[in-house]
Parts: structure tokens; C-alpha cells; sequence
């Protein structure tokens, strides 16, 4: 199967399994798994952060640091299209208390900064605390240009705000842009990293902050649902994913260059420009439920939509791309 429809489908290779073996274990809730204290040490210092926190999923680690961010009463900027306001079941007003103030993003995954300096608001008692902009990188796979995040931390700095960064996909914006990891999240506050996307770990995410921070997003972990005990288990896989799944990002942009360079070729295809390891295609309705059936039915699992998003990841070859696009060009010979 080449199952093109997330890069969160990627399953534990023999040797990242064995590396999960093998890891020294203790109980984190008491801060003596060796394991996961070296993947939070390992991963602030990758991103330039003091201190780390590991937890289950990018959802709770962004919730988290919301919640440590901002108090009941206050708000978070986000994209219109951010994970952190629109997939996150809303969690930040529900447990938090925190109103979101969602902006829409422009084409490159960008909020304008008159947007977002328009909605920061006065300290009135008719608005809610503007506390803290959330970014996303990379947003739809698409890498935020550096110079443009220097741009909001200035307004952060100017209105005396904190800044997020949603780093699900951080490590392909660090590829992408030829830059450390520590360069892209230099101007954050906090950054959350997911090790389950393009990483290819089972489960996991890590979020990064200095001490003070980290010291107070551990209790709203133990609050959401508290620490994993041995997860030394995980946080192996993690580690084995910084030294080995990291720098082969470049393979996964390459394969969606490929493939949306043979997509944009089939005549009744429009595909979006691609950065990373994210490709969007236009397909006309009329044979979106026929070519997810031809796909399926050739061995490649997508949800074809309008507006279909294929994912790269480490579980798919070049040779399977082209194996994908074969599908796909025999598809439209007929339709
Ligand atoms: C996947 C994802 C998350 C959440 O991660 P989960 O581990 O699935 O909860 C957050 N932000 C972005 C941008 C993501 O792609």
C-alpha cells in the first residue's frame, strides 16, 4: 500500500523498535526516566530552548503551552487555517478559557501584520487580554519566510505578547530552509515539535520553553491528563528519529516535487506550488469518488477531494511515487 494521505502513517522501522528495546527506563512522573530526560535535553537544545516537556500528542503539547501562555479571560492570534484554532476541538476555550482571535492567513501561510496589529486589543474591560500570537511552521507544508517571523516578534516585543510556535513540521521548515532548527524557532517563546509527523515515530511530541515556562506547562500536563510513566519506550524512538529521520526530509520534498511535477501534467489536474512534503491538487468533482476507488483499488490510499492533500513521508520510495503517478495517469487516460 502507498498510503499517501498523512505523513503520520509511517510505522516504527526494526531499528528504531530495537532502539525502543533497548532504552533505560524509569518512572517519568517522578523525573527518572533517562530516556525521556535526554529526548526534553536533546530537543531544547536542538530548538535553543533551556527545558522540555514530553507529551502523547501535538495537540496536547499546543494546548499546554497555550494554557501556560495565557490566563482565563485572555486571547491567542492564530491563522484562520492553524491547527492550534481549527483542529484542536477547540480545547483552549473549552479547558482554558482562552478566546481565540483567528486572522486569515494569506497564500504563503502568512498573517498579515496590519491583521494581526489591528486585532491586538487596548486594555479595556470590554475586550478580552490580548496575551499571545500563534504561528504555525510549516502551515500546509508551506515554510513561513524568516524575515516575516522577525516581523511579528517585533509587534510581540512592541505590545508586550509571547510567541508560539505550532513546530509540528519544524524540522521540514529547517530542511527546506537550509537553517538549524534552532534558527527557525530562534524568536519563540515556546515552540511544540511533533516526532509522530515526518519524524516517524509512533507517538509523541515535545514542547519547548524556558525553565520557568516548562516548570509551569508541567503541572497543566498533569491536569490534562498527567505524565506517561515509562515512556522512555517513546521518547526512544524520538531520539532515534533526531539522528536518523531528520536530514532525509529532503527525500520526502523531493518525492513531492516528483509528484506534483507528474500530477500537474495530467491535463485535468491543477497543483498548487509545493515547499515541503505537502502536495495540493485540484480535482474536478465529478471524479473525485471514482479516482479515490481506481487509487484504492491500485494500491493507493488517498481522500480525494476538491482540494486533495497528498502527504510524503519516509514509508514511501521514489519508485512508489511513480508507482502513484501510473495510477493516477491511468485514470484520467480514461476518464
Ligand atoms: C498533527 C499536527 C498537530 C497535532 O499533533 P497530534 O499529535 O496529531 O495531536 C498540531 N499541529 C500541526 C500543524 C499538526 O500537523
Amino acid at each position: 500500500m502507498i498510503d499517501l494521505r498523512s505523513d503520520t502513517v509511517t510505522l516504527p522501522s526494526a531499528a528504531m523498535r530495537a532502539a525502543m528495546h533497548d532504552a533505560p527506563l524509569g518512572d517519568d512522573v517522578y523525573g527518572e526516566d533517562p530516556t525521556v530526560n535526554r529526548l526534553q535535553q536533546v530537543v531544547a537544545e536542538r530548538c535553543g530552548f533551556e527545558a522540555a516537556l514530553f507529551v502523547p500528542t501535538g495537540t496536547q503539547s499546543n494546548l499546554i503551552a497555550l494554557m501556560t501562555h495565557c490566563q482565563r479571560g485572555d486571547e491567542y492570534i492564530a491563522g484562520q487555517d492553524a491547527h492550534t484554532y481549527r483542529y484542536e476541538g477547540g480545547g483552549a476555550a473549552v479547558l482554558g478559557s482562552i478566546q481565540p482571535q483567528p486572522l486569515s492567513n494569506q497564500p504563503d501561510g502568512s498573517i498579515a501584520l496590519a491583521d494581526i496589529e489591528a486585532a491586538i486589543k487596548p486594555d479595556d474591560i470590554h475586550f478580552a487580554r490580548t496575551r499571545l500570537i500563534a504561528l504555525e511552521n510549516t502551515i500546509g507544508g508551506k515554510v513561513l519566510p524568516p524575515g516575516y517571523v522577525t516581523e511579528v516578534a517585533r509587534l510581540v516585543t512592541k505590545y508586550g505578547l509571547a510567541l508560539h510556535l505550532d513546530g509540528a513540521r519544524v524540522f521540514n521548515a529547517a530542511v527546506k530552509l537550509g537553517l538549524t532548527p534552532q534558527q527557525v524557532c530562534a524568536e519563540f517563546d515556546s515552540v511544540s515539535v511533533c516526532l509522530s509527523k515526518g519524524l516517524g515515530t509512533p507517538a509523541g511530541s515535545v514542547l519547548c520553553g524556558d525553565q520557568s515556562f516548562i516548570e509551569r506547562a508541567k503541572r497543566w500536563r498533569k491536569m490534562l491528563g498527567g505524565g506517561m510513566r515509562q515512556a522512555g519506550v517513546l521518547a526512544a524512538a524520538g531520539l532515534y528519529a533526531l539522528e536518523h529521520n531528520v536530514e532525509r526530509l529532503a527525500d520526502d520534498h523531493q518525492h513531492a516535487a516528483q509528484l506534483a511535477a507528474g500530477l500537474g501534467a495530467i491535463e485535468q489536474l491543477q497543483v498548487e506550488p509545493v515547499q515541503t512534503n505537502i502536495v495540493y491538487v485540484h480535482v474536478p468533482q465529478a471524479h473525485t469518488a471514482a479516482l479515490e476507488a481506481h487509487l484504492t483499488a491500485h494500491g493507493v490510499v488517498a481522500q480525494i477531494r476538491p482540494r486533495t492533500r497528498l502527504v510524503t513521508h519516509l514509508d514511501v520510495s521514489a519508485a512508489q511515487i511513480g508507482d502513484a503517478l501510473a495510477a493516477f495517469q491511468e485514470f484520467f487516460a480514461r476518464a
